[in-house]
């Protein structure tokens, strides 16, 4: 698998879901999720060399993500990808345990910088059942193992629309943001749904 593809087609989907990530954030926070993620990604994609090996590839997209993408969003997948990077090494292919011990390394840092977890109504929701899924089913293969974790990543980011958030801008509303996706929680989904679409090729 070919980690610079994965950025690349995340990038792709966001771009095309962009406006409706920003009005999921103008219902529960400041409406600039989809502008945020997509300036971002952008810049990430336009960083990677292609003779990069994987680990050196996430950690370039993830520093570029920290630097280039606004909101809380941009430091927690930027973080999520420097760890998932310093996870492969020196690594010069992707395997099935290799990824997912770079998935886990990712949601570890997600945790660590924004000190949410499961059920605060965050991007966590998303990534915490998907790593699950992924862990469960990686003896069966990479593309099996992704395709378990899109599915972990969409019924977490469904269940957050009952949550009331505990982190980020949309806990300001308290009970107000039950009812509404987690905007972050939706761009996860995007996230999984790449590396599905780039490992099942
Ligand atoms: P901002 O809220 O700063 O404008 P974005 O709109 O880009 O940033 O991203 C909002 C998303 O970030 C939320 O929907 C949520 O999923 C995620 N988020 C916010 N704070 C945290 C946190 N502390 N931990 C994990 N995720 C968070
Ligand atoms: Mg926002
Ligand atoms: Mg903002």
């Amino acid at each position: 698998m070919d980690v610079r593809q994965w950025i690349v087609r995340f990038s792709e989907l966001v771009t095309a879901d962009a406006s409706r990530l920003t009005r999921l954030d103008s219902d529960i926070g400041d409406g600039d999720h989809g502008t945020n993620l997509d300036r971002g990604l952008r810049a990430a994609v336009a960083a990677l060399d292609s003779d990069l090996p994987p680990g050196k590839v996430l950690m370039t997209a993830g520093r570029t993500l920290v630097s280039k993408t606004g909101g809380a969003s941009g430091p927690l997948y930027g973080t999520a990808l420097r760890r998932a990077g310093k996870a492969f090494g020196d690594a010069t292919e992707v395997d099935a345990a290799g990824l997912g011990a770079a998935l886990r390394a990712a949601l570890e840092g997600i945790k660590e910088l924004g000190k949410a977890e499961e059920g605060d109504k965050t991007m966590v929701d998303a990534l915490t059942p998907a790593v699950a899924a992924y862990e469960g089913a990686a003896g069966e293969g990479l593309a099996a193992a992704t395709r378990a974790a899109l599915d972990g990543a969409e019924k977490g980011a469904e269940a957050t629309v009952a949550l009331q958030a505990r982190k980020g801008r949309a806990s300001y509303l308290g009970p107000r943001s039950v009812g509404h996706l987690d905007p972050g929680a939706a761009s996860t989904v995007l996230l999984f749904r790449a590396l599905a679409d780039v490992a099942g090729r």
